[in-house]
């Protein structure tokens, strides 16, 4: 039995690369997509909100000397380029997986409505979220936390390279040990970096509780479901 009826999962751009320099690897996609696979098997409702950091990020890289509005814009259609390519591999696993935009681009997805999303998540499609929140200066991180909060997830799951939160940065110390969980008020004294502090606020406000776990260990996002110990949950 999952221990969640629904989640959210924030998959990072860059979690798509694989090990190339940007872009998505399609091995890598089809690796995560089967992990997500698994928990849809098991009955558990499931939104994804996915980054655009290998493709464009605003604030870095090829934006250098834009205005920031527009590259945060073309982070956001980053974003929907990969949110395509996930639904689409989705599909191609058998998969049932919509597409919902934050920016109206209907000819390419339909636009985000919260009631059509409940829906299609009762009927146990894959909701992916494009667009992050629709807004610029804010990130996918924000744009998890509140359709997370939106359609009623239970938890906020933010796959990350790492397993969890740990007391140091384990590759820099070796004798950093992960928090199996931790309150907000906790991270927040120990100036732990959980999720971004729009999206850490928003989730401490809406006591939605966040799980930090790698994608890239094998099994872990279907031990998260299950409530066992993996990762870091930050609750209330
Ligand atoms: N972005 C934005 N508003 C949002 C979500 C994203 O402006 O609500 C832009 C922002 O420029 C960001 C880029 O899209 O740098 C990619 O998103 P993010 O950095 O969150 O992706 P990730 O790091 O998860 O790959």
């Amino acid at each position: 039995m999952p221990a969640y009826k629904r989640i959210l999962l924030k998959l990072s751009g860059e979690a798509l690369m694989g090990d190339d320099a940007y872009g998505i690897n399609r091995a890598t996609m089809v690796r995560m997509v089967k992990e997500v696979q698994e928990i849809t098997e098991m009955g558990c409702e499931v939104a994804v909100v996915i980054g655009g950091g290998n493709i464009f990020r605003g604030v870095a890289g090829g934006s250098v000397g834009m205005d920031r509005a527009t590259a945060d814009y073309m982070g956001m259609l980053a974003t929907v380029m990969n949110s395509l390519a996930l639904a689409d591999t989705m599909r191609q696993e058998g998969m049932t997986a919509r597409v919902m935009s934050a920016i109206s681009i209907e000819q390419v997805v339909e636009p985000y409505v919260r009631p059509k999303a409940l829906q299609y998540l009762e009927e146990g499609k894959v909701v992916v979220f494009a667009a992050g929140t629709g807004n610029p200066f804010f990130t996918t991180d924000t744009a998890a936390a509140l359709r997370g909060a939106e359609i009623g997830a239970q938890v906020v799951l933010k796959a990350t390279k790492v397993d969890g939160v740990y007391t140091a940065d384990p590759k820099k110390d070796p004798s950093a040990t992960r928090y199996s969980q931790i309150s907000f008020d906790e991270a927040i004294s120990k100036n732990l970096q959980v999720l971004d502090a729009t999206a850490f606020a928003l989730c401490r406000d809406q006591k939605l509780p966040i799980k930090v776990f790698s994608i890239f260990k094998p099994g872990a996002l279907k031990r998260v479901v299950l409530g066992e110990d993996e990762g870091t949950l930050v609750h209330v």
